[in-house]
C-alpha cells in the first residue's frame, strides 16, 4: 500500500454534534486514515458507531469539528466555491434507502441528466440522450427505462438507478453508504458485483459503509473497524479475516452466518456474542470505548483510550492488550 496514490487522507477528524445543554454526541471521535486511489475501503461498525457521519463529513456533506480532511492535498473544508462545485463531481454518494434516495416525479433520464446538467458534461441534447442510454446501459438497464418513474421499479433496479445517477457526473470517488442493506439477500450480491465490475471498467474509488463484515469482504481491499466514532482496527481484507486482533473484531466477524444449517448449528457454541447495546456516544467517559462490552478488559482499559498502532503487516489495531501497551 506504500506506493499507493492517496487520494484521501483524514487527519485527527472529530465530528460532534450538540444535543442538548452540556451534552456533546461525539460522532466520529479523532479518527486518522488514508484511502488509495483505485482501492476499496470497507467501513464497518453496529448502527450509531459513526460511520455514515464519518464518510459525510470526508465528502465536506458536514462541516468537521476538528482535524483536516484532504483531497488530493486540498482541504475539503476550506475550499472556494469553485474548488468546491469541482470537488462534489468528483465525489457521489449512493445512498443507502433507494426508496427514498430518487425523486418520484422525475422520469429516471432527469434523475440521470440532472448531474450532466449542472456540470455541463454534453453538449447537446442528443449527446445528453446518449450519455442517459450508456449509463443506465453500464448498470444493467436499457433506454426503454429512460422515460419511466421510479415507483415502477423493484428495489434492485432503483438501486441501479441511484449508481446510474452517481456515475453520470463522472466521478473519482464514491461512498456507497450501505447501498445493499434495504435489498433482499438474492439482490445484494449482484448489486456488489455490479460495483465491482463498475470499479475496474472506470477506475473508481470506493469508501463502502456497512453494519456488518459479511459483503464487506468480498468488496474491500482494506476494512476499517469503527466503534462508537472511534477507529479500533484497520487492515487488508485478506488479513483481518486471517488474523482479526481487536476484540470487536472478533464479536463482529464471529457473528457472520454460515450458509451451511449444520456448520452454523455446530459453529453458535463458539460465537463472540457481544453484551448489552453501543453505549450511548454522548458525553463519554475516559478510556476504551468498547470497555464496557469487552470480556478481556482490565484496568488500564477504563483509564487510558488506547491508540491505533502498527501492529506490522499493513495492520493497525487500537487495544492495549492487543498492541503490545501490556507486557
Ligand atoms: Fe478490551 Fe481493553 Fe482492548 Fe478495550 S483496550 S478492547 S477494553 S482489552
Amino acid at each position: 500500500m506504500e506506493n499507493k496514490e492517496v487520494l484521501f487522507s483524514i487527519e485527527h477528524l472529530k465530528k460532534y454534534f450538540n444535543v442538548g445543554r452540556d451534552a456533546v454526541l461525539k460522532a466520529v471521535d479523532d479518527v486518522s486514515f488514508e484511502i488509495y486511489k483505485g482501492e476499496t475501503l470497507g467501513m464497518v461498525g453496529e448502527s450509531g458507531c459513526g460511520k455514515t457521519t464519518c464518510g459525510r463529513t470526508t465528502i465536506g456533506l458536514y462541516d468537521k469539528t476538528d482535524g483536516k480532511v484532504l483531497f488530493k492535498g486540498k482541504d475539503v473544508h476550506a475550499m472556494t466555491a469553485k474548488e468546491k462545485f469541482e470537488f462534489k463531481k468528483n465525489v457521489q454518494m449512493v445512498f443507502q434507502d433507494p426508496y427514498s434516495s430518487l425523486n418520484p416525479r422525475m422520469t429516471v433520464a432527469d434523475i440521470i441528466g440532472e448531474g450532466i446538467d449542472i456540470h455541463k458534461l454534453a453538449k447537446n441534447k442528443e449527446e445528453r440522450q446518449q450519455m442517459i442510454y450508456k449509463y443506465l446501459e453500464l448498470v444493467g438497464l436499457n433506454k426503454e427505462h429512460a422515460n419511466r418513474f421510479v415507483h415502477e421499479f423493484s428495489g434492485g433496479q432503483r438501486q441501479r438507478i441511484g449508481i446510474a445517477r452517481a456515475l453520470a457526473v463522472q466521478p473519482e470517488f464514491m461512498v456507497l453508504d450501505e447501498p445493499i442493506s434495504a435489498l433482499d439477500v438474492s439482490i445484494q450480491a449482484q448489486i456488489v458485483n455490479l460495483l465491482i465490475d463498475l470499479q475496474k471498467k472506470m477506475g473508481l474509488t470506493y469508501l463502502f459503509v456497512a453494519h456488518d463484515l459479511s459483503m464487506v469482504k468480498h468488496i474491500s481491499d482494506r476494512v476499517a473497524v469503527l466503534y462508537l466514532g472511534t477507529l479500533v482496527e484497520l487492515t487488508t481484507s485478506e488479513e483481518l479475516y486471517k488474523n482479526p486482533n481487536h476484540p470487536y473484531t472478533k464479536a463482529l466477524l464471529s457473528a457472520i452466518p454460515i450458509p451451511d444449517p449444520k456448520i452454523e448449528a455446530q459453529n453458535d457454541k463458539n460465537k463472540i456474542r457481544l453484551q448489552g447495546e453501543v453505549p450511548s456516544p454522548i458525553n463519554t467517559k475516559a478510556g476504551c470505548k468498547f470497555a464496557g462490552r469487552c470480556q478481556y478488559a482490565i484496568d488500564i482499559c477504563e483509564k487510558q483510550m488506547p491508540q491505533l498502532k502498527d501492529i506490522g503487516n499493513n495492520h493497525f489495531v487500537a487495544c492495549h492488550l492487543c498492541s503490545g501497551d501490556i507486557k
